[in-house]
C-alpha cells in the first residue's frame, strides 16, 4: 500500500484518452466521446478480476457502503451488525440511512468474531458488515453462514483487501455484495472512488439507480433513460477520469500484492524471534494482500515494552488500541452521540427520545487483542535498507 506508489505511463495514457474527447462525464456525450467509457470499462474489468457478476462504480468506498445499503432496503428502524475494530465510514454509512449500528468484538483475525456475531442478531438486524481488515480476510463463510439461518443479507466492506481470495475466490463474492475503496491510502487507488461488486441483478440495477437520482440505466446501457424513474436516490457518481486510473491501477494489483507478499514475509521471519509472539489468524493465508503485517504478544506490557524498542530505532509500529479512527472506544463523537443535526438526530428521534446510548467499555474482548497487537503497513516499494532496518529493530527487541 498504497497505489499511488506504482502511478506511471499506463495510468497517464488511460487518463489522457479521456481528455482527448473532453467528455468526463460517465454518461451520455455519445457523439463527443469516442467510444470511450472508462468507469463502464473499470467496473467491467473489476467484475470479471473478482468473478462477480455485476459491479457499480460510485465516488468513494462510504458511498459504496451508503448504496449497498439503501440498495438493500436498509433504513430507520433496523439495526445492522458490524465490527467495533474498522475505519469510522463503516458505521457513518449506517447512521446515514437512518440504521443503528450494533457492534462485535474481533477476534485474533481482527476482524469480525462469528460467535459474538451470533449473540448480538435481534429481531431487527436487517444485515451484517463483515470488514475484511488490515489486508485480511474475516471468517467470512462462517459469518455468512450464521446471516443464512436468520436470512440476514451482508455485505463484505472490502475497503482494505482488494484483491484478497478464499481458497481463490475474492473477497466481496461470498456475501450479497462486497463494496471496495479506492481513496489515496488503500491497496489501489483512483484518488476517490468505490465500488460495489454482486451477483444479484435486481440488487446491482438498484443500484445503478439510486446511485445517479433514480435514472434508468438498464434501457440505455451508457446513457440514460428518459423513462419513468422507480424511486427517489442521490448522486454517488463516479467520474471518468476516475474510471481511467482505475483501469490502469486494477491491472497492477496482483503485482502490488506479490511484492508486498514478499516485503511481508521477510518481516515476519525477523518477527518471530520474539518470545511468545503470534500472528494474526489468516483464514487463507496464500490469499493474504499483505497490506498490513501484525503480529500479537501475550501481554499488552510485553506489547508496549516492544514497541518502545522500535520506536528507538525508529520503526515504532501502530498499536491500534490508541487510535481514535479505528476502534470503538476512541470514537468519542459517535459515544457522545455528537451530531449537526438540531434534533439530536441519528442519535435521537424528534423529540429527544435517544435512539441508541453507546457503552465505551462494550468490547472487553476487542480491547485485549488490539492492546497487545503491533501493526506495520507494508509499502509496495521497499528499499533493502528501509526492510534491514525494520527486521533489525525486531530482532532487537526480540533480545531484550
Ligand atoms: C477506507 C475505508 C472505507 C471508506 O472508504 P472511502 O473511499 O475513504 O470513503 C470504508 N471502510 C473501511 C474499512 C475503510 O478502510
Amino acid at each position: 500500500m498504497p497505489g499511488f506508489e506504482v502511478f506511471g505511463d499506463e495510468e497517464k495514457k488511460e487518463i489522457n484518452e479521456v481528455l482527448e474527447t473532453g467528455v468526463l462525464f460517465r454518461y451520455e456525450f455519445g457523439d463527443q466521446r469516442n467510444n470511450i467509457y472508462k468507469v463502464r470499462e473499470f467496473e467491467k474489468n473489476f467484475a470479471s478480476y473478482c468473478g462477480a457478476k455485476c459491479a457499480q462504480a460510485v465516488t468513494s468506498g462510504t458511498a459504496a457502503l451508503k448504496v449497498a445499503l439503501a440498495a438493500l432496503g436498509i433504513g430507520p428502524g433496523d439495526e445492522v451488525i458490524t465490527q467495533g475494530f474498522t475505519f469510522v465510514a463503516t458505521w457513518e454509512a449506517i447512521l446515514d440511512i437512518g440504521a443503528i449500528p450494533v457492534f462485535t468484538e474481533i477476534d485474533e483475525t481482527l476482524n469480525m468474531d462469528p460467535a459474538d456475531l451470533k449473540t448480538r442478531i435481534t429481531d431487527k438486524t436487517r444485515c451484517i458488515i463483515p470488514v475484511h481488515m488490515l489486508g485480511a480476510m474475516a471468517r467470512i463463510e462462517e459469518i455468512v453462514a450464521i446471516a443464512a439461518e436468520h436470512n440476514i443479507p451482508v455485505i463484505e466492506d472490502t475497503a482494505q483487501a482488494a484483491g484478497g481470495r478464499i481458497k481463490g475466490q475474492h473477497l466481496g463474492t461470498f456475501g450479497n455484495c462486497g463494496t471496495f475503496s479506492f481513496d489515496p491510502v488503500k491497496t489501489m487507488t483512483t484518488g476517490e472512488g468505490g465500488m460495489i461488486i454482486t451477483n444479484d441483478e435486481k440488487m446491482w440495477r438498484n443500484m445503478s439507480e439510486y446511485h445517479d437520482h433514480g435514472h434508468d440505466h438498464a434501457v440505455n446501457p451508457g446513457g440514460r433513460g428518459g423513462e419513468g424513474r422507480s424511486f427517489i436516490g442521490f448522486n454517488y457518481r463516479m467520474m471518468e477520469l476516475q474510471g481511467a486510473i482505475g483501469i490502469a491501477q486494477l491491472a497492477k494489483l496482483d503485482s502490488m500484492i506479490s511484492a508486498q507478499r514478499s516485503h511481508k514475509k521477510r518481516l515476519r521471519e525477523a518477527a518471530s524471534t520474539i518470545p511468545g509472539v503470534q500472528f494474526r489468524t489468516l483464514v487463507d493465508e496464500a490469499g493474504d494482500t499483505a497490506t498490513f503485517f501484525a503480529f500479537i504478544m501475550e501481554s499488552s506490557e510485553h506489547c508496549r515494552q516492544v514497541n518502545t524498542v522500535l520506536a528507538e530505532e525508529g520503526v515504532g509500529a501502530i498499536n491500534f488500541s490508541e487510535n481514535s479512527w479505528h476502534f470503538y472506544p476512541g470514537w468519542e463523537h459517535l459515544l457522545k452521540g455528537s451530531t449537526l443535526t438540531s434534533s439530536g438526530y441519528p442519535f435521537a428521534e424528534p423529540g429527544g427520545k435517544r435512539r441508541v446510548v453507546y457503552d465505551p467499555e462494550a468490547l472487553p474482548q476487542s480491547a485485549d487483542i488490539l492492546s497487545r497487537t503491533l501493526v506495520y503497513p507494508v509499502p509496495i516499494k521497499m528499499s533493502e535498507e528501509q526492510l534491514s532496518k525494520i527486521c533489525k529493530a525486531l530482532q532487537k527487541a526480540a533480545q531484550m
